[in-house]
């Protein structure tokens, strides 16, 4: 490619609203353009950079033999009322409707989809286990678009779905496309973490993201200082603490606690460690037909972690409540417990289980329990609702959990038979008795890794391209265009590289020898070739840059010198 007939509209200034490097450098680099909020162009830099992980991943996905298809973006809603899930998308669902007055749906994800492709027509055991992905457009009207192609309404993601004969066969697939996804982004290059994830409302057994690790990263992830665990906070779990502090005696007996409301309050109050106390966290669940206040008790020295509560009441989502409108229920903030308690649905932390020496809200104003044993409570539900903390003990070894951050590009997911048995995809098993496909389905953000390589690769100046991503490996640089000596061994170079199979393009343009280079940094071609003055001495410069280092070499030797480092 020649610079001079290239379209790289560089820029000086990065958008307003761009905070991060991968947003700020792939806009002024002219990899990318806004179109409207969430909406992005992708110019021809950017558009190579964005095939060139696609044909990463098509080249690991077809060593698994997965097969590509390639399914419609518009999806009739009538799938997604099959599968329940119209409503559980809610407004991120982008809805219209044709001429005809038929609804639709542009995908944001293809399980509806797919298995409606396979039913029917997988219908023997014979022909599981099959794997099908598609490397395509997506749209979600996210709440808060944001970070440029980190978190976009259009975007391009990596769809895959497996439909198997059994669990175990399904673990087999699951682990293989884990393998598989491991390869995609040591191929890119990239710092990552597989971890545990929240399975969210569809259950499934078990699902793991793919965490590139960056500061900018928007999920918290908790990893062991020892072992391999990681999990999503949201997910993370934690070993049974070993260091208990001392428990408070005290009988039971009701309390007055005058004006005494919160955790630190009560603490300071009784000289009682927070471990002690229950702590009580009224929410709204908000579900597909209507909504309730509900109780989450847990111990005062822990947080709630607001997926975990949001799965054990399989609500859409949860709100807080005002306390007018706690008052409003009959309820009494700041002295709410759990003895007592009526009309509402109460959910308890595990580590609430048999646990002595509580001291929790009485319901009434200006008093508290002391001295309560949990298990006198009955019929009771217990669930894991905590936000581990850094410095909690890993669930599986002696390490300890700190948090970090990551960027989720990518999702694997053992789906079960929750998709089959809604839109009735069944096959006859080895007996020939009819049973739902058990389905895996593995997602990877495309153009989230985009962004994700430029937020592990960049400085001060730009982008710093990898390997397999860089849009054109080799920049020869001409400084100057009118010095004859200068262009004819650039174009000499230039043609060579090209032949030998090096993705090279040529600044060729009538720009200062400084606007060229700073767009070289910009941009980030791994190498430059500085044709300059110092080739009246038979020199020229090797621009790294990785290291933003330039090395000085003999213009005869420059081609072999340089297909060697390639
Ligand atoms: P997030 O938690 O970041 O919203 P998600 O859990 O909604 O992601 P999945 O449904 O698991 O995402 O989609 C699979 C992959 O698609 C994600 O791992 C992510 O890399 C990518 N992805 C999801 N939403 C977006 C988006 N708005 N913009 C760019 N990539 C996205
Ligand atoms: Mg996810």
């Amino acid at each position: 490619m020649r610079f001079s007939k290239a379209f790289i509209p560089t820029a000086k200034e990065a958008p307003t609203d761009a905070l991060l490097a991968s947003h700020i450098f792939l806009s002024r680099a002219g990899f990318i353009s806004q179109v409207a909020s969430g909406l992005y162009n992708y110019l021809p830099l950017g558009k190579r950079v964005l095939r060139k992980i696609e044909n990463i991943i098509n080249e690991e996905m077809q060593r698994c033999d997965a097969q590509e298809v390639e399914l419609s973006f518009v999806t009739p809603a009538e799938l997604w009322q099959e599968s329940g899930r119209i409503e559980k998308f809610g407004k991120e669902l982008l809805r219209f409707r044709d001429r005809k007055e038929n609804l639709f749906v542009l995908g944001p994800t293809h399980e509806e989809m797919m298995v409606n492709i396979v039913r029917n027509r997988l219908t023997s055991y014979k022909q599981l286990p099959m794997n099908l992905y598609q490397i395509k457009t997506k749209f979600r009207d996210e709440a808060r678009p944001r970070f440029g192609l980190m978190r976009a309404r259009e975007f391009v993601m990596k769809d895959g779905y497996s439909f198997h004969a059994d669990e175990e066969d399904l673990n087999r697939e699951f682990n293989s496309m884990q393998e598989a996804y491991k390869r995609i982004l040591e191929r890119l290059d990239l710092d990552f973490r597989i971890v545990e994830a929240d399975s969210g409302a569809i259950g499934g057994s078990g699902s793991k993201e793919l965490m590139v690790i960056a500061d900018s990263g928007e999920d918290t992830i908790a990893i062991c200082s020892k072992c391999e665990y990681g999990a999503n906070i949201e997910a993370a779990k934690r070993s049974k603490s070993t260091e208990i502090p001392e428990a408070p005696e005290a009988d039971f007996n009701k309390f007055k606690t005058p004006d005494i409301k919160s955790i630190e309050q009560l603490s300071s109050f009784f000289h009682v460690d927070a471990y002690y106390m229950v702590k009580t966290v009224a929410k709204r669940a908000i579900y597909e037909d209507g909504d309730e206040i509900v109780f989450f008790f847990l111990r005062g020295s822990d947080d709630l972690q607001e997926v975990k509560a949001t799965n054990a009441v399989n609500a859409l989502e949860l709100v807080d409540v005002s306390e007018d409108d706690l008052l409003e229920a009959g309820f009494i903030p700041g002295f709410m417990g759990p003895l007592d308690i009526l009309n509402v649905r109460c959910i308890f932390d595990n580590e609430l289980e048999n646990a002595d020496s509580m001291i929790c809200g009485a319901n009434e104003v200006d008093y508290h329990y002391v001295g309560v044993d949990m298990s006198v409570l009955k019929d009771v539900v217990f669930t894991d609702l905590v936000e581990v903390k850094e410095g909690d003990g890993c669930p599986y070894c002696d390490g300890v959990l700190s948090y970090t951050k990551g960027i989720e590009v990518g999702h694997i997911f053992k789906l079960g038979t929750t998709y089959s048995k809604a839109l009735k995809a069944e096959f006859l098993n080895e007996k020939g008795q009819s049973e739902p496909l058990v389905m895996g389905t593995y997602g990877m953000g495309v153009s989230r890794l985009i962004a994700a390589v430029i937020e592990q690769h960049h400085d001060d100046k730009g982008c710093i391209w990898t390997k397999e991503t860089a849009p054109y490996t080799l920049n020869i640089m001409v400084s100057n265009i009118k010095d004859e000596a200068q262009l004819s061994l650039g174009e000499e170079l230039y043609n060579k590289f090209k032949d030998s199979g090096v993705e090279v393009i040529i600044d060729d343009r009538k720009e200062r020898f400084g606007f060229k280079m700073k767009d070289a940094e910009l941009i980030g071609f791994p190498y430059t070739i500085i044709i300059g003055k110092e080739l009246l001495n038979s020199n020229v410069q090797l621009y790294i840059r990785k290291t933003d280092e330039k090395i000085m070499l003999e213009a005869k030797n420059i081609f072999e010198k340089v297909i060697d480092i390639l």
